[in-house]
């Protein structure tokens, strides 16, 4: 018999928690998966590290500024692999026929232009990158359709939807209801927020991630995001998703069916879980995830989020119910906001009534294009980084 498929991937943002992450089970995996080519955006040592462990054709600095650096790194590792620097970069390594299987994997909206070119060339795009189909849900589906190729959620929550959801004809996906399982981040049960510092926003309870999806967390702005997406990825409107803390972080998410079943994905927090799944789909293959253990697990709870506290969640349903230009202008204030909440200019309290300001200025159509994206994206950057300026005077 055949041996498995071998796949050519680029990880884009090799250097952070995901890529870490998806590394982690490549690197189990050598008959399976060779790295085409790995990107990042300024951390140089990383970069060159994991293009020799893996042997990486080429590997791409997002700061041109960079590239000579990397050369040298590289060269100083004896490395094999060509480095490149840029935007243009970023898409080549996407698009290029020398690889099949994309990891969309950059934090914030600078990764949408890559993933937009992975699904435009047809790759299999496993997508951890929600700021980018949060921003162009519509033009980011159409792209895969074009492309021919498939996108595998790698989103906790919509990796397990995907599971729930397989199977599944599409009469009977359209009447689900979706609902998403939030940790509840760190401040759940915590009420002075106002002097809470950018590390103890970051001390994830269940999960360790980057810096920006941890305070997305905190705020719950992130699985405000995470409905959007949901929506884009299965075609559910607004009023069929729900959100429900659950801080065990044990079910990812569930799926309801008219007949009353629901279907839940379970397992330890472990990204390594979702990216084996989008990785090796439709085969399974061991994560190196600890194994779940019921006996042990304690209990499982369940309770409605607090909308006041955490106003975040009403602005994404909002943004969602008005269409695609107003989610981009979420995620770009929320990003700038967020940005200088992590560089101590902006408290976290204040995180919440900047993206409310900058929504209730601004309200563009759906963008039609990538460059409508960029445009509406580089406006509410602008206003957003007014409001942080008159908030700190
Ligand atoms: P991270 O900050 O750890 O890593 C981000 C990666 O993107 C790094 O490799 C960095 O070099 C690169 N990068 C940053 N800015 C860039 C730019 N302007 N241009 C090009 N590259 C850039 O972030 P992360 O936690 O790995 O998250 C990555 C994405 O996955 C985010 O969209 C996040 O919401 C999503 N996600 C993460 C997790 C998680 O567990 N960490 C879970 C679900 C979804
Ligand atoms: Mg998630």
């Amino acid at each position: 018999m055949a041996g498995p498929l071998m796949r050519n991937i680029t990880l884009l943002g090799a250097t952070g928690s995901v890529g870490a992450s998806a590394l982690d089970i490549i690197a189990r995996y050598p008959e399976r998966y060779r790295v085409h080519a790995v990107t990042a955006q300024s951390n140089v040592d990383d970069l060159a590290d994991i293009a020799v462990k893996f042997s990486a054709d080429i590997a791409v600095i997002g700061n041109d500024d960079l590239e000579r650096p990397l050369r040298d790194a590289l060269n100083a590792r004896g490395a094999r692999t060509i480095a490149r620097a840029g935007r243009h970069a970023l898409i080549e390594v996407a698009n290029t026929p020398n690889c099949d299987t994309v990891l969309a994997a950059i934090v914030g909206s600078a990764g949408l232009e890559p993933t937009l070119a992975a699904a435009e060339s047809g790759k299999r795009l496993l997508l951890a990158n929600k700021e980018a189909i949060v921003c162009a849900g519509a033009l980011l589906m159409a792209a895969v359709q074009r492309g021919g190729g498939s996108l595998l959620p790698v989103d906790s929550e919509h990796n397990a939807i995907h599971q729930c959801l397989s199977g599944v004809r599409a009469t009977e996906r359209a009447g689900v209801r979706l609902v998403l399982t939030a940790s509840g981040g760190p401040f759940l049960n915590r009420d002075d927020l106002d002097e809470v510092t950018p590390d103890q926003a970051c001390a994830h309870p269940k999960w360790v991630m980057g810096r920006k999806i941890s305070v997305d967390s905190a705020t719950l702005m992130n699985k405000g995001l995470e409905v959007i997406e949901a929506s884009w990825l299965f075609g559910i409107p607004a009023d069929r998703i729900d959100i429900v803390i659950h801080p065990q972080s044990v079910i990812h998410s569930m799926v309801e069916f008219a007949d009353g079943s629901v279907l839940a994905q379970m397992g330890s927090p472990d990204m390594r879980t979702p990216l084996a799944y989008a990785l090796a789909w439709p085969e399974r293959i061991a994560s190196g995830a600890k194994r779940l253990d019921f006996a042990h697990a304690g209990p499982l709870t369940f309770e409605a989020p607090d909308r006041r506290r955490f106003r975040c969640l009403d602005y994404a349903y909002a943004a969602l119910g008005r269409g695609g230009g107003a989610s981009v202008v979420l995620n770009a204030a929320n990003e700038i906001a967020v940005q200088a909440f992590l560089e101590q200019r902006l408290r976290f309290t204040e995180i919440a009534p900047t993206i409310e300001q900058v929504l209730e200025s601004y309200d563009p159509p759906p963008p039609q294009s990538f460059d409508d994206v960029i445009e509406i994206d580089r406006e509410a950057r602008e206003r957003a980084g007014d409001c942080v300026m008159e908030k700190i005077r």
